[in-house]
């Protein structure tokens, strides 16, 4: 069992907000065989690096369509260091929206993450135009499309690079104060329908950024 958080860090209001999804963004969470009823998870090589370095420069949240029960077991473990802990808040299943798509022709119902829920949630000064999601599920960039950098799915490759692409533009993004989401988006992203990662800041992946954390 893990412990309940017994607080969260101060909201800061001159500071951009980050919304990262969980499962398939930050870890991936696998069952050792189908009569197993608990779980395993790995993490998202780069994680804590990431984590660390941009609590410094953002307020960040949780947001996921999972349950909270679930969310909540994996979230602590990953806070539960000494590093301290890293996000503002988190926001689950209950807090998805919903809209109606039209899919071959029968109306259903299409959950996603409205980032607007976190906004008005955490009252952020910067607001709108200094938010970021970051999402491996099209929905949820399709409905945020001028906020949401979409980042390739995680399962289980121990040399994945993604939060090692992201971490200097986003760090650029929160320290650039006149640059808004969708500037950022539409002059660096490439989006890579498939792979989901973009491709046209490769080149600057820095030696500075540690490649410290191995899979669990
Ligand atoms: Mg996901």
């Amino acid at each position: 069992m893990f412990n309940k958080i017994a607080h969260f860090p101060n909201i800061f209001k001159n500071k951009p907000i980050l919304i990262l999804d969980m499962d398939e963004t930050l870890i991936h969470t696998y069952y050792n065989d189908n009569n197993d009823t608990t779980y395993n998870f790995y993490i998202r090589p780069g994680l804590f690096n990431f984590l660390n370095v941009l609590k410094k420069h953002y307020n960040i949240c949780i947001f996921t369509a999972a349950t909270k029960s679930y969310a909540d077991s994996i979230l602590d473990y990953i806070e539960n260091n000494e590093r301290g802990k890293y996000f503002i808040k988190r926001f689950y299943r209950d807090h998805l929206s919903y809209n109606t798509v039209i899919n071959n022709g029968i109306e259903e119902k299409c959950f996603y993450k409205n980032i607007y829920t976190v906004i008005n949630n955490i009252q952020n000064h910067l607001g709108i135009n200094k938010t970021i999601i970051v999402d491996d599920l099209q929905q949820n960039i399709t409905f945020n499309k001028n906020n949401a950098i979409n980042i390739a799915p995680f399962y289980d490759n121990s040399n994945d690079k993604a939060l090692f692409l992201l971490l200097p533009v986003l760090i650029n993004f929160a320290c650039n104060k006149n640059m808004d989401a969708k500037t950022l988006l539409d002059n660096n992203m490439t989006y890579l329908v498939g792979t989901g990662f973009f491709n046209k800041i490769e080149d600057n992946i820095s030696d500075i950024y540690t490649f410290e954390d191995i899979l669990i």
